[in-house]
């Protein structure tokens, strides 16, 4: 076994870690965790500690730590094929069963699914098809993305792109010229304090329609946006947001990619966002809780009227022209079928609810005094804690004090692990959907230590 400094060298000197102040960690600034073990909603790391995860990693190991059941599926699925590609009708049980596991949760005028490997490739695929798509109906001029600031579509070239946050393009020459973004449903963040939510919802509505209507409702191919905010805040929509919205796409012809990489297979506390919000997108994009992360997976599920054209395309041209080796991988494959059952076996999805909802009571019992928690949020097991300098304003703390940074910090002294979102003091919760009544109180109660620390 490597020795522990041996192992922090190797890590400093080889490591490219993404997310990470790059210079900061190379001296030896930013500490480093190497993670052991895990087991329901707890990780362990190689000094003993153990840590509530109160983030499910990166929001998305869903079933939580250390099920059995998904990894005998991956270990049989690998001693008996551990590869075959799915070119040319290929494919595997897995793969097939999977496939029809997914579009029997998903919303009914789904159609078909194809799997990548990560949210970003997803809908980097998305944003293909929807090419592909307005190509082969012969309006070529109609490409352009819109979507939403503070949206998180992934970190690649176009995904980056759509991505709505400033970290994201700094210094990476995106975003693409094809992505154009629209104000975010962020209630509690709108410019006029006025407002009435249904004013607001009026209002992002008619930005949209403006934006539509500048640039021509035929050079735009299709609007992307995650059911509720995710990385941009954790922030769900007001209610009439999404209604609101279609009502503008339909009108001008535009497709609608829901991204449920966070929202899909529960974490909302229904099957998917778009369930829960009434949305009937032409795609959605999967990945996180599909497998649950037991292994990279993710998918682009395709309503029948894009399908249909799909299909005419390749009557047309030959094969799509798309696919990556590793699509619907055996393993990731194996991986979702066994994590899909737990799912269900468990009534996991039916706790996030539940639970969600008494987390929610929790932290909210625990810090929504505090005079510089601005709100507390969440819809099933995605909430969040903004700070701000003054609660009637809404001023943010100047960033340079890094409030949420040091609150995050003093949660993890306390041994649970939240998330310090990328922009503004916001704290991010998204524990495993298994997470007990005991391990919510918990989580909701050093956070109120965690808040008495850093803000008195
Ligand atoms: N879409 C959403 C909504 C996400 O939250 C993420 C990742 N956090 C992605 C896409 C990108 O997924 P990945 O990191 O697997 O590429």
């Amino acid at each position: 076994m490597l020795r522990n400094d041996q192992m922090d060298a190797w890590d400093r000197e080889n490591f490219f870690h993404p997310s990470t102040h790059l210079a900061e960690f190379a001296r030896g600034n930013l500490p480093n965790r190497v993670v052991t073990g895990g087991n329901g909603c707890h990780i362990e790391d190689r000094n003993g500690n153990r840590l509530l995860d109160a983030f499910s990693g990166l929001y998305c190991v869903n079933v939580g730590y250390g099920r059995q059941e998904i990894a005998e599926a991956i270990a049989d699925q690998a001693r008996e094929l551990a590869y075959y590609h799915a070119y040319v009708g290929h494919g595997t049980e897995a793969s097939i069963t999977l496939a029809k596991m997914v579009l029997d949760r998903a919303p009914d005028h789904m159609s078909k699914v194809y799997f990548g490997l990560s949210g970003s490739d997803a809908n980097e695929t998305n944003i293909k098809l929807v090419w592909y798509y307005n190509n082969i109906l012969g309006r070529p001029e109609k490409k352009k993305i819109i979507s939403r600031w503070r949206g998180y579509h992934g970190s690649g070239l176009m995904t980056g792109s759509l991505t709505g946050l400033d970290l994201f393009h700094r210094k990476f020459d995106l975003p693409l010229t094809q992505v154009i973004h629209t104000e975010a449903p962020y209630y509690y963040r709108r410019v006029n304090l006025d407002q009435s939510e249904e004013q607001f919802v009026a209002h992002c509505a008619a930005e949209l329609e403006a934006l539509i209507e500048r640039e021509g409702a035929d050079t735009i191919a299709a609007f992307i946006g995650e059911p509720a905010l995710g990385t941009g805040g954790l922030v769900p929509p007001p209610a009439g947001y999404w209604d609101a919205i279609q009502t503008v796409l339909n009108k001008h012809d535009i497709l609608l990619i829901a991204d449920e990489v966070v929202t899909g297979f529960g974490r909302l506390g229904s099957m998917f966002g778009s369930d829960h919000y009434g949305i009937k997108p032409d795609i959605i994009t999967i990945a996180k809780g599909l497998t649950s992360a037991y292994a990279p997976l993710s998918g682009s599920i395709l309503s029948d009227k894009v399908w249909k054209v799909l299909e005419r395309g390749t009557d047309e041209n030959g094969a799509i022209g798309h696919g990556w080796t590793y699509s619907a991988h055996p393993i990731g494959a194996a991986a979702g079928v066994a994590n899909l059952k737990l799912l269900d076996d468990l009534r996991l999805v039916d706790n996030a609810r539940d639970m969600g909802a008494h987390f929610k009571q929790a932290l909210i019992d625990a810090v929504g005094d505090h005079p510089h928690v601005g709100e507390v949020r969440g819809e099933g097991l995605l909430c969040a804690v903004e700070f701000v300098e003054d609660r009637d304003s809404r001023t943010y703390f100047d960033p340079s004090r890094t409030v949420g940074a040091k609150v995050n910090a003093a949660l993890l002294d306390r041994g649970i692990i939240s998330r310090a979102m990328p922009q503004g003091d916001t704290l991010g919760f998204a524990p495993p959907f298994c997470l007990t009544r005991a391990e919510a109180e918990e989580i909701a109660a050093k956070l109120g230590d965690a808040v008495k620390e850093i803000l008195g």
